[in-house]
């Protein structure tokens, strides 16, 4: 049986391109991108490309960027390294990823005055309760570009302009943080458009290697380091480059830049846009999430009568890999907190399904996906006691 892999949020199969481009570095080029001999410079010279090509894609100096191990060290970094001292205001929304949501909770309850903002039940971030939001010592807003769970887009450029008027007439500058990790590989990533002060990627959500993400700092801007040691990325992060990775992130990076790239997103789009026209043709079966404001890759549905759990194990027995929410919160009972921080009922929350496609996926698998679905949520809901 040939399986179907549907869970491109949570992971992305690497990109062939990009394993190549990794594995001089390896052996080859292996030299510390420290040192000053000739094996170092080697080495260095490829960090320095890849950030050269992640700052082209973001449009920001090559000094804006600041690797990581991936977007929870990035948003870690950023959220705790601007609240170091555990003073003033925090905006944040009640549906991040748990690595910006429990930092934030952590800051809290170190004394960090922390506004949670709900979604709207579309799961759309309102621009206007942000702004009702900003107090006088308010220093950071972060809100997520793409939801990973619901793959909802909120409007980072509308707030991140008017965040620059308001920066305009006041003395404490607030700044503005966006986790782009699901949005990267779908939408304007132009930081000089989205006017933000901070950037979270993540390489393996792209087709790049795990355990290597980055992100944007605006030059000027103060942030006290999470870490100390050496000098490497400005003393923010120290550390030895883990310049493999550096190297295949910056192809993941090169690959979204190509020719080919909307393409990419139109087969996606259409793959999705069937699964959610067969899929709503089941009895008992929504969209979580507003249709049009979603990522092209992102289907999330809830089942009626229906555990998500027990139809992730079924689709999984017939070799197709969902999720029910994020990979996070799986293996815990607690139902998703973005779902119910869009208003939806618990026992509907217990019973959502997230499929998210990704670039090797295939309208025949879409269509061996909904006959599955469909015998799967039958069989299901024949031993329902709801029924
Ligand atoms: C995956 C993900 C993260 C965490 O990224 P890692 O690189 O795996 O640490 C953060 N935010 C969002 C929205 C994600 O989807």
């Amino acid at each position: 049986m040939k399986r179907i892999y549907f869970d491109n949020a949570a992971t992305t199969k690497i990109d062939e391109s990009v394993m190549k481009a990794m594995i001089p570095y390896f052996n080859l080029e292996f030299g510390n991108a420290s040192s000053i001999h000739e094996f170092g410079q080697k080495a260095e010279a490829g960090v320095l490309n890849a950030k050269y090509i992640i700052s082209k894609f973001l449009n920001c100096k090559p000094n804006e960027i600041i690797f990581t191990s991936g977007a929870t060290e990035s948003n870690n970094t950023i959220l705790q390294g601007v609240f170091s001292d555990f003073k003033g205001h925090l905006i944040t929304t009640m549906f991040e990823h748990p690595c910006v949501l429990e930092t934030a909770k952590y800051l809290l309850r170190r004394g960090v005055d922390v506004t949670f903002i709900a979604p709207e039940k579309n799961g759309v971030i309102d621009p206007q309760k942000i702004f009702r939001a900003i107090k006088e010592d308010t220093r950071l807003v972060s809100i997520m570009y793409a939801n990973n769970e619901v793959g909802t887009v909120s409007n980072i450029a509308h707030i991140g302009k008017k965040i620059e008027e308001l920066n305009q007439k006041r003395i404490n500058k607030i700044l503005f943080h966006t986790d782009a990790v699901q949005a990267c590989y779908f939408r304007d990533m132009d930081v000089k458009k989205l006017r933000t002060d901070f950037v979270s990627i993540s390489s393996h959500k792209i087709y790049g290697p795990k355990g290597i993400g980055a992100f944007f700092m605006r030059e000027h801007t103060k942030l006290s380091p999470l870490m100390y040691g050496g000098h490497q990325e400005y003393g923010i992060r120290p550390g030895t480059y883990n310049v493999p990775a550096i190297i295949g992130f910056g192809k993941a990076i090169q690959l979204i830049s190509s020719k080919n790239h909307k393409k990419t997103i139109e087969k996606m789009k259409k793959i999705r846009d069937f699964i959610i026209k067969e899929s709503l043709k089941i009895k008992g079966v929504f969209l979580n999430g507003d249709r049009e404001q979603r990522l092209e890759n992102n289907i999330n549905l809830l089942f009626e009568n229906i555990e998500g759990e027990s139809l992730l194990l079924k689709l999984d027995l017939e070799g197709i890999a969902c999720s029910t929410g994020s990979a996070c919160a799986s293996g815990s009972l607690s139902a998703s907190h973005v779902l119910l921080s869009m208003g939806i009922k618990p026992e509907n929350a217990h019973g959502s399904l997230r499929i998210s496609l990704g670039k090797y996926n295939t309208m025949e698998e879409a269509e061996r996906f909904i006959i599955t679905l469909k015998k799967s949520v039958g069989q299901l809901r024949e031993f329902s006691p709801f029924k």
